[in-house]
């Protein structure tokens, strides 16, 4: 029987801000299964595969509560496009991060968890049970969480996805420490590239700010101390139109954004900066979002929609980290069990699964 989110009479969706677009139509009426045998209603659904969807899966499954994960096409999330992650506790040679990925969702798949590799098309979030539909299919869920992740910005250069975790990287915070004493390029001038510049002066011998225009966009303080930086130098009214290198990065192709001239300028790594998009496009309908678009928690991981609670990069525009998503993965899942065993929909017996 469905119920009324919080009592309220049935939420109604939220103006829309941004993009709001509802993706293909979807099938109305009974619930139909994607693949024979597979679940379409649980009282838990997990809307993304990357460290926080996973980790909140696994927590959920441990629970005995069956999760449906639909994680979407680029399943494993933003892990799947880097080569090696060194700072995940537990791997102290590292580990390739699709590799780190594969296991994440085997744990969740061995506790009981169902994953399947679609993409959430429209949400309905008006009452209880939740409606989503994904790959032609509608799922009902009592709580959803929602791990959708960011995406980062990138060029749109065929020589930049080539060369993606071969020199080419969007996390400072990830990749800095390979490139001890080498010389990397950032491109971008917000606070995001002027950190990510920072950051980067702690290993790398010099940083080239690569920014198409005469002047940052980001604060004046940050500018200030990446300017004042001797490691740090600025490329003005420069922009990227090709990344140098077979096998590995070896250079970028700059062109005068004023001239058109265009010159290579030689570089072990290439980070790009121009920013993250979170993904909330099928909820900005339903929940609020920051004053940089991300989705906005209420209290803990819960959402102005009762039964509704979100985790990782999809939230979190400061740590964008694998271990802060799983983390929050981890905290939205027992908020989930704790808010459906107070409604009386969970056993109070898989408390102590944790
Ligand atoms: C190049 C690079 C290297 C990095 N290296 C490191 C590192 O070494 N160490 C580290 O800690 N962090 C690293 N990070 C950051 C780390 O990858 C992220 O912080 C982390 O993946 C965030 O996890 P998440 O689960 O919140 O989101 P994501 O990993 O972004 O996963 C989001 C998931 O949501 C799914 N999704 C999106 N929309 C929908 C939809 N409509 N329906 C269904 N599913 C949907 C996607 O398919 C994906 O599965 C790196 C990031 C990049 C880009």
């Amino acid at each position: 029987m469905s119920q009324d989110v919080g009592g309220l009479g049935g939420l109604k969706p939220l103006q829309i801000i941004g993009d709001g677009e509802q993706g293909m139509a979807a099938p109305v009426g009974a619930p139909v299964e994607a693949v024979p045998g597979n679940r379409t209603s649980a009282k838990v659904l997990v809307v993304g595969s990357g460290p926080a969807g996973l980790t909140a899966a696994i927590y959920a499954a441990r629970a005995n509560l069956e999760p449906i994960v639909l994680g979407g096409y680029e399943a494993g999330g933003q892990l799947m496009i880097t080569s090696e992650v060194e700072n995940f506790p537990g791997f102290p040679e590292g580990i390739q991060g699709p590799e780190l990925m594969d296991r994440m969702r085997a744990q969740a798949e061995r506790f009981g968890a169902l994953v399947v590799d679609v993409d959430v098309e429209r949400v309905d979030l008006s009452k209880r049970p939740f409606r989503l539909w994904a790959g032609g299919v509608e799922y009902q869920a009592e709580t959803v969480i929602v791990a959708s992740g960011a995406s980062a910005l990138w060029l749109e250069l065929e020589s930049e996805s080539r060369l993606r975790g071969r020199g080419v990287s969007a996390c400072a915070t990830c990749d800095g420490f390979f490139f001890r004493d080498r010389k990397v390029v950032v491109v971008g001038g917000g606070d995001t590239a002027l950190e990510e510049a920072l950051f980067l002066t702690r290993y790398a011998r010099e940083v080239v700010m690569v920014h198409r225009r005469d002047q940052f966009r980001g604060s004046h303080i940050m500018q200030e101390r990446a300017l004042a930086n001797p490691k740090v130098r600025v490329l003005w009214n420069s922009r990227v139109v090709e990344v140098l290198g077979a096998e590995q990065v070896s250079g970028v192709r700059l062109q005068d954004t004023v001239t058109g001239a265009e010159r290579d300028e030689p570089t072990d790594g290439l980070f790009i900066a121009i920013g993250h998009r979170p993904n909330t496009g099928v909820f900005r309908e339903w929940l609020e979002v920051d004053d940089k678009g991300y989705l906005a928690v209420h209290e803990d991981t819960r959402t102005r929609i009762d039964g509704v609670f979100v985790a990782g990069d999809v939230h979190d525009s400061r740590y964008r980290q694998a271990i802060t998503a799983a983390g929050d993965g981890c905290r939205a899942a027992i908020d989930a069990e704790r808010w459906l065993a107070e409604h009386g929909l969970a056993e109070p017996a898989t408390m102590s699964a944790w």
